[in-house]
């Protein structure tokens, strides 16, 4: 059976199931020989599912009883952070190495009521801490696009699932830009998602207040059907907002987007990332949008904040893995002996450096110093974009200042990949969503992105105007 994987979407999938064109189980065969073939070389799966073609049959028969919908018997790559009851999600962590999942996340539970097929679990940064993969307990992931390059992170593994044709679509988490930056690295599309839409039940935490499970995929129109079946109240997800009050204060669109200039052209940003973003906006204008220059003077404070409030809702997310409840646990004489080794032998450096900034500005005579000061920060920016959304649709920026980089490269210092987050981690701080849309690639064919970012809730907005760009590139 030869399945035009490259160019399959979940609509094109769908209708050729339906028509019993193909099985359920011959396309989740189809993905797994393409894991097989190039899974050694990329390391994008930590884990391929054992009970894959048992999850394919049950799909398979939904069609046969008539209870199929869109998602029915789609392969779909889930992030190492992400709860499936029965299997092992470790957040590419030795601490987690054996832990297995009691329970679904809330998103899976949505997507297997739905009969997707789970194909098995994606490499990222450990607890989703960095932009590259590199800080994964379990090896690298390679740039599918070009093995030499980092894939993005932390969600490189489901990046690059996607992008090598080894699932169809992906979840990814996105804390500060997890899916987006490595969904512009890879040639992808991804979306994070307005905070409280999708259920971060079940998800390995992070910072809980910056957390969102959102689609990686080829398209997207695939992105907004994926997005459609996890935009779901749970109750089991304390922020999870109430269907009824998801309401965006976007009723029709003015076909106006702002650019925030001096944001855009902050020191250091890559010239042919420049040059490829002054091109998308000549493309989005040549499509009837009006292109205006916005003042958003605060968004550039969003990575310091970011690297206050982070750490600080790391440090307290993370003082649970204590070797007593969880995963790894080594011994010791004393209870504090046992905490000591079991977390100085489980985490690896980025989590401990972290986990040490958290505690520090979350401790006494520096908690107002920093991390008050943060949140106010954070209040501020939330309203000067709620202004600026009154005059456009949308804001684009791109999503990386740089290209994808080598393997190393960054690593020595933590400070500089810091940076690559500086245009996404603003959405995470104010709770909005942003949209990642390839937009062509750099001179020596890396992938580059365009980040387009909306209200509260018009995820809407960004499908409309990523659908009306995807066109044009
Ligand atoms: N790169 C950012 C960080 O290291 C974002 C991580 C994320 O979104 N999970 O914090």
């Amino acid at each position: 059976m030869n399945i035009d994987l490259k160019n399959l979407t979940i609509e094109k999938a769908h209708d050729s199931l339906k028509a019993g064109e193909y099985t359920v189980l011959d396309l989740a065969n189809a993905y797994l020989k393409v894991i097989k073939e190039k899974n050694s070389e990329l390391n994008v799966y930590l884990e391929v599912y054992v009970d894959v073609m048992a999850q394919a049959e049950r799909a398979q028969a939904m069609f046969t009883d008539g209870s199929a919908t869109l998602m029915t018997g789609i392969p779909v790559a889930l992030k190492d952070n992400m709860l499936f009851e029965g299997h092992v999600a470790s957040a590419s962590s030795k601490i987690l190495e054996n832990y297995k999942a009691t329970y679904d996340a809330g998103v899976v539970a949505q997507l297997k009521s739905q009969g997707a097929v789970f194909l098995g679990r994606t490499n990222m940064d450990e607890f989703a801490m960095g932009s590259s993969t590199e800080s994964s307990a379990y090896g690298i992931t390679r740039n599918p696009i070009n093995p030499d390059y980092v894939p993005g992170g932390s969600s490189g593994g489901s990046a690059a699932a996607v992008a090598m044709n080894g699932a169809l679509v992906s979840l990814g988490s996105d804390t500060g830009g997890s899916i987006r930056e490595p969904a512009s690295f890879c040639g992808i599309v991804g979306l994070k998602t307005t905070y409280g839409t999708v259920s971060r039940s079940g998800i390995i935490s992070m910072g809980s207040s910056l957390d969102q499970v959102g689609p990686m995929t080829k398209t997207v129109a695939d992105a907004e059907i994926l997005f459609n079946v996890i935009n779901a109240y749970d109750a089991m997800d304390s922020t999870s907002v109430p269907t009824g009050k998801r309401v965006s204060t976007t009723t029709t669109l003015k076909k106006r987007i702002g650019v925030p200039r001096a944001f855009v052209s902050t020191e250091g940003v890559n010239q042919e990332v420049l040059k490829n973003f002054e091109e998308s906006c000549e493309k989005l204008k040549n499509a009837g949008y009006e292109i205006v220059d916005v003042s958003l003077s605060l968004l550039k404070y969003s990575l310091p904040a970011y690297y206050i409030i982070m750490p600080a809702e790391v440090s307290s997310n993370l003082a649970r893995y204590d070797g007593i409840r969880y995963g790894l646990s080594s011994e010791g004489d004393k209870l504090f002996d046992v905490y000591a080794k079991t977390r100085g032998a489980g985490f690896g450096k980025e989590v401990r450096r972290r986990i040490l900034l958290g505690a520090y500005v979350l401790s006494h005579g520096y908690y107002d110093a920093y991390y008050n000061k943060a949140v106010k920060v954070r209040d501020a920016i939330r309203n000067e974009l709620q202004e600026v959304f009154k005059e456009v649709d949308a804001i684009i920026t791109p999503t990386v200042p740089t290209l994808p980089w080598k393997f190393g490269e960054m690593s020595k210092d933590p400070v500089s990949m810091y940076l690559a987050d500086i245009y996404t981690v603003g959405a995470n701080i104010a709770g909005v969503p942003a949209i990642s849309v390839p937009s062509g690639f750099s001179e020596s064919g890396l992938p580059i992105g365009l980040q387009i970012t909306a209200p509260h809730f018009a995820e809407n907005t960004l499908f409309t105007i990523g659908k009306d760009f995807e066109k044009l590139v």
